[in-house]
C-alpha cells in the first residue's frame, strides 16, 4: 500500500509539474512509466527483504560473492531449504510448488536473493521439476562436476551463494538444447508487476 500512494503521489506530482511547465504528452507518460517501474521495483525488493528478515545475507541487489558456512546457514534457512541448498538434497518429482508455475516473472535464489532465472526461459519439461532453458545471466549460476551415485551429472549452483539448485542436462529444447533441472525449494518466484 505504501509503495501504491507513493506513485500516486509521485504520479500526481508530474502531472501538476507538466501543466506547469508545458511538457509534451509524450515525454510525460514516459517519465510516468519509469516513476511507476522504480518504485514499483522498489517495494517488491522491501517487501522480500521483509520476508527475509532473519537471512543478513539475502539482498536482490548485493551481488557480491557470499562466503558463509554451512553451521551459519543451518541456524538461518528452513529445514527443507537447508537440505537442498546445503546437503545437495533433492525434491520429490512433481511435489515443487513451481514445476507447472507458468505465469511471468523472476525466479530468484530462496537462500540469497541472488536473479538465477526468467520465465520466458521456462518450459513444460515431463520430468516432475521446474525446468528452463538458460540462466538470467552468465553469473547467476556457475557449474561443478557430480560423480555422486553412480552417475556423471553436472551441478548447478547458485552464483552469489554456492548453494545447491539442482543439475543441467543436455536434452532442453532451443535455443541452447540445455535443460536446467531445479528444485522448486531454493527457488523464489516473484510475478511481474506485484
Ligand atoms: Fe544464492
Amino acid at each position: 500500500m505504501a509503495g501504491t500512494k507513493t506513485v500516486l503521489t509521485v504520479g500526481s506530482f508530474i502531472i501538476v509539474t507538466s501543466i506547469l511547465f508545458d511538457m509534451n504528452k509524450l515525454n510525460l507518460f514516459a517519465t510516468i512509466c519509469c516513476c511507476v517501474f522504480f518504485f514499483n521495483c522498489k517495494s517488491q525488493n522491501n517487501k522480500a527483504m521483509a520476508d527475509h528478515k532473519d537471512n543478513p545475507y539475502y539482498s536482490r541487489t548485493d551481488t557480491a560473492h557470499l562466503h558463509v558456512s554451512d553451521a551459519e546457514w543451518k541456524k538461518i534457512l528452513p529445514k527443507d531449504v537447508y537440505n537442498i541448498a546445503r546437503e545437495k538434497g533433492t525434491e520429490w518429482a512433481f511435489s515443487g510448488k513451481y514445476y507447472k508455475t507458468d505465469e511471468r516473472g523472476t525466479y530468484y535464489c530462496a537462500v540469497c536473493g541472488n536473479h538465477l532465472f526468467k520465465s520466458d526461459a521456462k518450459f513444460a519439461s515431463s520430468c516432475g521439476w521446474p525446468s528452463f532453458y538458460e540462466a538470467m545471466t552468465p553469473t547467476s549460476v556457475r557449474y561443478e562436476d557430480d560423480n555422486s551415485v553412480g552417475m556423471r551429472r553436472t551441478e548447478v549452483l547458485c552464483g552469489r551463494c554456492d548453494s545447491h539448485l539442482g543439475h543441467i542436462f543436455d536434452d532442453g529444447p532451443p535455443p541452447t538444447g540445455m535443460r536446467f533441472c531445479m528444485n522448486s525449494a531454493v527457488l523464489e518466484f516473484e510475478p511481474d508487476g506485484k
